[in-house]
């Protein structure tokens, strides 16, 4: 409640901005159908499944006045958020029922390497990249999000193109291993989030130790979120991320809902 009738409060200077337009939601969100893009894994490694709907019911006998579901789903699926207790390093640390809410809604910067993996699809980012970086625009937000644009949510709507899948393997952009390592251990970030289907490089099964995204930053507490879009929408800084996975009980991860709150001048 505010304390004078003047001031009209910080929910509603917000819900005034949000309606006048300076203050921009975008959906960071990739829609989630059985089309989605997803991760696979070479044999003899075990693949999710996709996404489906499957009707029970559509105003018919088994539901005359109701059309609904029943979801099928990997975790692991569209955008979505990886929780420590996903990988070995982070296997007792929390499940994604347990993240801590200061830690899903938090400031937002992006790092924008879209030319530089437009270049090359095995482009990784290096400690001195996001070092220059923040020497222009201040340290990495202690509690926030980095988020990597590297342009690949332009393929999104195309897997063979999305997934860019040879005899050698996937080629797609992420972070080096001594990256992973610096960003989990030496930053004060919450997470890492990608474009991508996931927040290690295509190749990143090479890498030593393999997968090195998910091994330092799970294993340190941290979280990731996949296939963002619209990361283009978004200032280097200022943005405020809001990341809603499902509070599903056990669970490794979620797909979810990423929003961002950007302010715009008028
Ligand atoms: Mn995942």
């Amino acid at each position: 409640m505010s304390l004078n009738s003047t001031d009209p409060g910080l929910i509603n200077s917000l819900l005034s901005a949000v309606a006048g337009g300076t203050l921009d939601i975008v959906d960071l969100t990739a829609p989630l159908s059985s089309g989605t893009p997803t991760l696979k894994l070479p044999a003899p490694f075990v693949n999710l499944i996709d996404f489906s709907l499957e009707t029970v019911s559509g105003f018919n006998d088994p539901g005359p006045f109701w059309k609904h579901h029943n979801i099928h789903t990997g975790e692991h699926i569209g955008t979505h958020v990886d929780a420590p207790s996903h990988w070995i390093t982070g296997r007792d640390g929390d499940d994604v029922s347990q993240l801590p809410l200061k830690a899903l809604v938090a400031p937002a910067v992006v790092l924008d390497f879209s030319a530089q993996a437009a270049a090359d699809p095995d482009f990784v980012l290096e400690v001195d990249h996001i070092q220059a970086w923040e020497a222009q625009h201040g340290v990495l937000p202690a509690g926030g999000w980095l988020l990597l644009r590297t342009g690949w949510d332009t393929f999104a709507d195309d897997a063979d193109a999305f997934l860019n899948i040879d005899d050698s393997g996937s080629h797609t952009p992420g972070i080096s291993a001594e990256c992973a390592k610096w960003l989990a251990e030496e930053t004060a970030i919450a997470g890492l989030g990608v474009e991508t289907v996931g927040i290690d490089a295509g190749n990143a099964g090479a890498f030593d130790p393999p997968f090195p995204a998910h091994y330092y930053l799970l294993g340190n507490n941290k979280y990731g979120v996949t296939l963002l879009q619209n990361l283009a929408q978004l200032p280097p800084t200022g943005a405020m991320i809001i990341v809603a996975p499902l509070k599903i009980v056990g669970g490794t991860a979620s797909p979810a809902r990423v929003l961002a709150l950007v302010e715009r001048s008028r």
